[in-house]
């Protein structure tokens, strides 16, 4: 079976960093077998799913240079979900249920009680071909359940490990609603076999399903692909990540101006003993990615790593690129001047603002900046010569004699080495900000 794998948001938002790890690695487990990557759009749930959503996962998905080789919408499919079901029911194995939602909690309750799990009894199965009629004639619409056969199932899980699962403990599930659509669980189990999915790779809240889907792959006569749960996500502060989920959308980072390769690189590395490293390309992680190196821990991810990684690309890049991404030139004098202080790209512009245009100085000390301004020597590369001139002049030294002129000169209090700036400045330019005129 060749590889295929497939990434299967619902649009019901965004996407955020939680999501985009398992897009990330289903990506690179694709390109690095040289197989396909499926999007598949998980819009059964009418009532939720919003095409906006769908927009901006492609959107987000393809901001982080993730290509797929197909495309699929769950709510296109249900002629096969419906042939999958008649097959199921041939086989006797699915069965109408006509439980009432008050009906099923009761029972729930009561096996509580009871010191069972409290997983559906399959009474429905038992019913008489009369119990069904009558319940028929009363007007009660079935829903549909998966009838398990075998005692247990196992696994062997590529990231979680070898698994078992007592079928006494799961209860047969829900596979078609009484409204006629189908559930999840049944949809993309057999969403998997249709399109060939080799290799499942998802968060482990989908850990308890996975054996449930192997029964159904099993009972459609299907192959059962291999499945890999990667762990919970945590923030920085060892909290569910889930929680502050707005904030960390994809479509929140690219306002911030962060670098998409960074956000790549940092969920490829999440969860494995390899740090991220800001020069890796992306064909690297193509080529080293072993689904064997992630760690069945929760894995910490903190969003400082992002933004650092996004800072450290940035630097390492030349005026002209910079330029490139900004949209105008940037001088290589400016660039080197100010890459090492900045966060995002956006501070190049602002800094050669504050260089190249009027700006109001801040003067703490006017006669200061005064003798700053008269003892300015005509070649700015002289900066040594004017500082010493300076600090013999008025004693001055440290923050001192530094502070009221990065002030005066930036309007900032603090930023790359006066040294670098000056010449950017220029001398007279210089000079009115050192007198405190807006220049
Ligand atoms: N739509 C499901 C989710 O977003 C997909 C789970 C799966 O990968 O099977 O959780």
């Amino acid at each position: 079976m060749t590889t295929a794998t497939r990434f299967a948001p619902s649009p019901t938002g965004f996407l955020h960093l939680g999501n985009a790890r398992q897009a990330v690695v289903n990506w690179l487990m694709a390109r690095h077998e040289g197989g396909r990557f499926i999007l598949r759009i998980d819009d059964t749930d009418r009532a939720r799913s919003d095409v906006l959503y769908v927009d901006g996962i492609r959107e987000d998905l393809a901001w982080l240079g993730l290509d797929w080789d197909a495309l699929e919408h769950q709510s296109a499919r249900i002629p096969h979900y419906e042939a999958a079901f008649e097959t199921l029911a041939a086989r006797g194995r699915v069965y109408p249920c006509y439980e009432t939602p008050e009906e099923l909690e009761a029972r729930r309750e009561a096996r509580l009680k009871r010191g069972l799990p409290p997983v559906y009894d399959g009474a429905a199965k038992k019913l008489r071909a009369e119990e069904r009629d009558a319940f028929e004639a009363e007007g009660r619409v079935p829903h549909w359940r998966f009838a398990l056969e075998a005692a247990e199932i196992s696994f062997d899980d590529k990231i979680a490990g070898p698994r078992r699962f007592l079928v006494r403990n799961l209860g047969d599930p829900v596979v078609r609603r009484a409204d006629g659509s189908f559930t999840y669980l049944f949809a993309s189990a057999v969403d998997d076999i249709e399109l060939g999915i080799s290799d499942v790779i998802r968060g482990q809240d989908h850990l308890s399903n996975t054996p449930l889907q192997i029964e159904l792959t099993q009972a459609l006569d299907r192959p059962v692909p291999v499945f890999a749960h990667l762990p919970l996500i945590l923030d920085a502060g060892g909290e569910k990540f889930s929680k502050r989920l707005g904030s960390l959308s994809l479509r929140s980072m690219r306002q911030e101006g962060i670098d998409p390769h960074a956000v790549i690189l940092v969920l490829a590395a999440l969860g494995t003993a390899t740090a991220a490293e800001a020069g890796t390309p992306v064909d690297d992680l193509v080529r080293g990615f072993d689904l064997g190196a992630y760690g069945n821990a929760a894995a910490r991810l903190d969003v400082q790593d992002i933004r650092r990684l996004t800072v450290q690309r940035l630097q390492q890049l030349d005026a002209e690129r910079i330029g490139m991404m900004l949209g105008h030139e940037v001088e290589p004098a400016l660039w080197r001047a100010v890459s090492a202080n900045i966060e995002r790209l956006e501070d190049v512009e602002d800094w050669r603002r504050t260089l190249m245009e009027p700006i109001d100085p801040m003067l703490e000390d006017g006669d200061y900046s005064e003798r700053a301004a008269a003892l300015l020597p005509e070649d700015l590369q002289d900066y040594d010569g004017w500082i010493a001139a300076l600090k013999r002049d008025t004693g001055r030294k440290g923050k001192a004699l530094f502070h009221p002129l990065r002030l005066a000169l930036t309007g900032r209090d603090h930023g790359p080495e006066l040294r670098v700036l000056l010449p950017l400045i220029g001398r007279d330019r210089a000079i009115r900000r050192l007198r405190g005129e807006r220049a």
